[in-house]
């Protein structure tokens, strides 16, 4: 059977949206690499949205919507499941050092329940606090949960209620035509839906290109010494520097580091050091408790901190991701919001600040190709003829590869110019939004690639790191990975993009097919956008878009030599048979075949050397632009069929005759 929906990512957030979706009648599965890897295990369970003191309006909005919905959506999962999740309103009591001003201490019920306690009322709600504390907070409002027991309460009701798990399902790579998710490539073969979601934490990254990091934070645990009949703390402690939780089952939660690690794993002595230093010097008598557990998670951030919630650049893909440091808070707002959009088709007000496109905005200046180019032209003696696109009633799909849209379907590099005012003008006259640079050329300062950095606005245009010169699968692997640190370098942080060249022979610069479907597989698993160069070869096309490659790129003709489209017959089935984006790039010398590759079909085209070797360059991408647009309209228009012989265009039958 397949399922309405499938979820990619088995914690809170994704099995929060599988079982509500499942109680509206959904058929839903979820794929999980790894349950005990994911944040929702290693978290502290807070409910804190005051405590928080979040500042984005939205946010806090959200985030009390969602404390809201706790107490009804763990009863109703304790009583289908029997489990307890350890809900518990304590309230959240937060200690400071030193004497706020008087203006801060002012309490306003009017926004959330939040009363400033003085240095004999904090000592009041809890004796045991260090007597460096001048006084506190206190937001009876704000809650915890024992986020394990909900985890295992969570997959008990999933499971209950009819959602399918699949443990051990690694995704690795979303196989996407034309605004479409076709499918999942995962270690298990490939698996399809109507309908899917992505829920991959601080992993986000590894699939789609969206702006979602690892944040890493440290905790331990402390076992309640036995002489102790009940438990020392009854609430939250939510310290300057540290948190300390205490759970009903007699345990004290401390955290938590906050460090841009990466995935890197273990705990640290100078984190877990710094850690019970802070949580010793807020609640003392903590010195002497046994340390039970040590462990460490990863937050998936957002450049915003904001959670990433809603539509996608795909139609059949919903995004649930980057919810930082309050996914357990989060689960059952995202829940509902995730499953209206996705069963009832309602779309929640907040969810406008919420869309990933809020930084797809400011990485690219997106114009819509079709829409904008006529106003876009400055050539003097151009046909001043405007054209309105709009009351054309073209409707065209913007070029997405990897997640990513772009409203330009030429791409353009860098080489062989013969100055850099030259290569900048013609770049803007291009209107490309992605231009590739030769990653070797830069590292070793190459002619013509000194100040790229500073050539060329990397806030607008999208870098597509290329491995030319590489001879060597392993060889373009490596220097693959040094393209992605030289984008993140550029302030491209997300850009996993990387354009696959392997090219042992340097008189023809032909690719080698083995070695390119070597290195992208390889690549792929790494978590790069792979858009390898290849000869139009359409068994191999097939081929790198089985192991998960982005696009597939065929020569028109060799690198560099203008013969234009060689390969006609071999691009047209790579088109035909394709379901990543075709990029048509090599060989292609004037406009004229830029706009019969378009015409085949071809999602978009790369050129280079014809535009840096014409005489006249800026001149040259401008045509290169119209040429590129006249072949995609003539491709949506749909060509007239060819016959055999002459058919008059005027009609014969109704002509004047003697
Ligand atoms: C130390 C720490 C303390 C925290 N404290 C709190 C707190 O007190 N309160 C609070 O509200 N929040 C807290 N958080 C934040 C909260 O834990 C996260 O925001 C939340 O768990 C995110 O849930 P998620 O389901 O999006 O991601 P995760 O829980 O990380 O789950 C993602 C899942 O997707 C799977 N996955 C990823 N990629 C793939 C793939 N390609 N194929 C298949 N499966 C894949 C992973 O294996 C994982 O199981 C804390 C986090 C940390 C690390």
């Amino acid at each position: 059977m397949t399922n309405d929906v499938l979820i990619i990512g088995g914690g809170i957030i994704g099995l929060a949206i599988a079982t509500e979706l499942r109680w509206r009648g959904a058929n839903v599965a979820v794929l999980c690499r790894d349950f005990p890897a994911a944040a929702s295990y290693a978290a502290a369970g807070m409910l804190a949205p005051d405590a928080e003191n979040i500042s984005s309006e939205v946010m806090r909005s959200l985030c009390w919507r969602s404390r809201t919905l706790y107490l009804d959506w763990t009863n109703k999962l304790e009583e289908i499941t029997g489990l307890n999740t350890g809900y518990w309103p304590c309230g959240i009591l937060a200690p400071v050092y030193q004497q706020p001003t008087s203006k801060s201490t002012t309490n306003n019920p009017s926004i959330s329940l939040t009363y400033w306690l003085d240095q004999a009322k904090i000592r009041q709600y809890e004796p045991g606090l260090s007597t460096d504390v001048v006084g506190g907070w206190w937001y009876p409002e704000d809650a915890q949960v024992d986020n394990h027991a909900l985890m295992q309460a969570m997959l008990a009701a999933a499971q209950s209620a009819g959602v399918e798990i699949k443990y051990g399902v690694a995704v690795e790579a979303i196989a996407q035509q034309r605004g479409q998710i076709l499918g999942l490539r995962t270690n298990l073969g490939f698996i399809r839906s109507a309908h899917y979601v992505l829920a991959t934490g601080a992993w986000t990254n590894e699939l789609l290109p969206l702006p979602v990091y690892p944040r890493k934070g440290q905790m331990l645990s402390l076992q309640v010494p036995e002489f102790l009949p009940q438990l020392p703390l009854r609430r939250v402690l939510f310290g300057e520097n540290v948190y300390i939780v205490p759970r009903q089952k007699r345990s004290i939660i401390i955290g938590a580091t906050s460090e841009d690690v990466g995935f890197t794993s273990e705990n640290t002595p100078d984190g877990i050091q710094s850690l019970l230093a802070e949580a010793i010097h807020l609640y003392p008598q903590l010195k002497d408790y046994p340390i039970q557990k040590l462990w460490w998670g990863f937050r998936p951030t957002t450049p915003d901190q904001l959670p990433i919630l809603g539509h996608s650049a795909y139609d059949n893909l919903t995004l649930a991701t980057g919810h930082y440091r309050n996914g357990i808070l989060l689960a059952p707002i995202t829940a509902k919001i995730i499953a209206d959009l996705i069963w009832e088709k309602k779309v929640d007000p907040l969810l406008a600040d919420l869309s990933y496109s809020r930084f797809q905005d400011k990485l690219s200046t997106i114009q819509p190709m079709l829409l904008t180019h006529t106003a876009n032209f400055s050539v003097a003696d151009y046909n001043k003829t405007t054209i309105d696109a709009a009351k054309l009633a073209i409707s065209d799909t913007a070029l997405t590869i990897a997640g990513k849209v772009f409203h330009s379907r030429l791409l353009t590099g860098t080489g062989k110019y013969r100055n850099i005012t030259q290569m900048q003008q013609s770049i803007a006259a291009s209107g490309c939004e992605i231009v590739t640079v030769a990653v070797r050329r830069v590292q070793t300062k190459a002619s013509g690639h000194e100040g790229l950095a500073e050539a060329l606005d990397w806030q607008k245009i999208w870098m597509l790191p290329n491995t030319a010169g590489c001879q060597t699968a392993e060889e373009a692997i490596r220097v693959a990975r040094l393209g992605r640190e030289m984008a993140k370098l550029l302030g491209q942080e997300d850009n996993n993009f990387v354009k696959l060249e392997v090219i042992p022979d340097s008189k023809y610069l032909l690719p080698d097919p083995i070695g390119t479907l070597q290195a992208a597989e390889q690549l792929v698993k790494e978590g790069f956008a792979v858009l390898p160069y290849i000869n139009a070869d359409p068994i191999l096309a097939k081929r790198l878009e089985e192991v998960g490659c982005a696009t597939v790129m065929p020569l028109a003709s060799p690198i560099g030599s203008g013969q234009g489209l060689k390969t006609t017959a071999n691009i047209q089935i790579i088109i035909e048979n394709a379901t990543v984006p075709v990029v048509v790039d090599a060989g292609i010398g004037a406009p004229s075949e830029a706009a019969q590759a378009m015409e085949l079909g071809a999602d978009a085209l790369l050129i280079n050397s014809a535009i840096a070797l014409a005489q006249n360059p800026p001149t040259m991408a401008l045509a290169m632009c119209l040429a590129t647009t006249a072949g995609r309209l003539a491709y949506l228009a749909g060509r007239m069929p060819m016959k055999n012989y002459a058919s008059a265009s005027s009609p014969l039958t109704g002509i004047i005759v003697g």
